[in-house]
């Protein structure tokens, strides 16, 4: 039985006369891993956040976990769990004290060595933020979207600037924390993420969704409409190559 957890109808966002979200519907269903992908400007993050009880939606209706976005706030924050911006990460704390400190916002005790061995960064337990890779940087800011044992986290495109092995470990990661049954909302622009990542995606151009679908039937149905990729006369494309030649191991240690 599938059940629905987050449920979208006609959202809206303006920014003055600028329509940024233009009346969008949509529903995600517990323990799936759900992409928005669209191009910059599409309206991706202004919808997340708008969720994440993070901005003021302009109209529409919003359910989190059956709470209302308009009238039951305090009840959804405790079931989300937010990508904190990386400025509150004080520079002079290590790891395990921003885990710490976190925890304490969040009114929850909780083993920071734990956390950090979840996303492969207990030998980083005593450095700083600031002193990480990209990766780590990525890792490190999934782990505190867990500190509240939340049941939907949400990723605003956590692979933009990472390198081919660093990407792959964070699709690992994503997919780990899903198997643990939390609902994962990811946006993304790279198509191959998706692919590979997600249960269902909704297309999102100019404030609209233009295609709602599991990837393969996306697919499916472009084919059906007679589309034919030009002929591939390679079995590889060069990401193939450069993960072949230095492997998927992590580089950043
Ligand atoms: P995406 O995440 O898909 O790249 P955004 O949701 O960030 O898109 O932005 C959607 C549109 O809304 C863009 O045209 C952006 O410039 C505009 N926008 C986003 N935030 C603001 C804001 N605070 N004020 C005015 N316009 C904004
Ligand atoms: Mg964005």
């Amino acid at each position: 039985m599938s059940k629905v957890i987050i449920s979208v109808k006609d959202l809206k966002k303006n920014y003055g006369q600028f329509e940024a979200v233009k009346g969008i519907s949509f529903d995600v269903i517990e323990g799936e891993i759900f992409g928005l992908l669209g191009p910059n400007g599409a309206g991706k993050s202004t919808t997340l956040e708008i969720i994440e009880t993070l901005r003021e939606k302009t109209s529409g209706q919003v359910f989190v976990g059956g709470f209302n976005l308009d009238t039951e706030q305090n009840s959804i924050k405790q079931l989300i769990g937010v990508q904190l911006q990386t400025s509150g990460f004080y520079p002079g704390l290590n790891l395990v004290e921003l885990i710490d400190l976190f925890a304490g916002l969040y009114n929850r005790t909780i083993n920071p060595r734990d956390l950090l061995k979840m996303v492969n960064l207990e030998d980083k337990a005593k450095s700083k933020f600031k002193d990480l890779s990209g990766g780590q940087k990525q890792r490190f800011s999934i782990a505190t979207t867990l500190i509240n044992d939340p049941k939907i986290i949400f990723l605003d495109e956590p692979t933009t600037g990472l390198d081919p092995q660093a990407r792959r470990n964070l699709w690992d990661l994503i997919k780990s924390i899903r198997a643990k049954g939390t609902t994962v909302i990811i946006t993304t622009h790279y198509m191959d993420e998706a692919e590979v990542l997600c249960d269902r995606i909704a297309i999102i151009d100019s404030g609209k969704i233009i295609a709602l679908a599991t990837p393969d039937k996306l697919i499916d149905d472009l084919v059906a409409t007679g589309f034919e990729r030009p002929k591939e006369v390679k079995k590889a494309n060069l990401e193939d190559v450069f993960i072949h030649m230095t492997g998927h191991a992590l580089r950043e240690e």
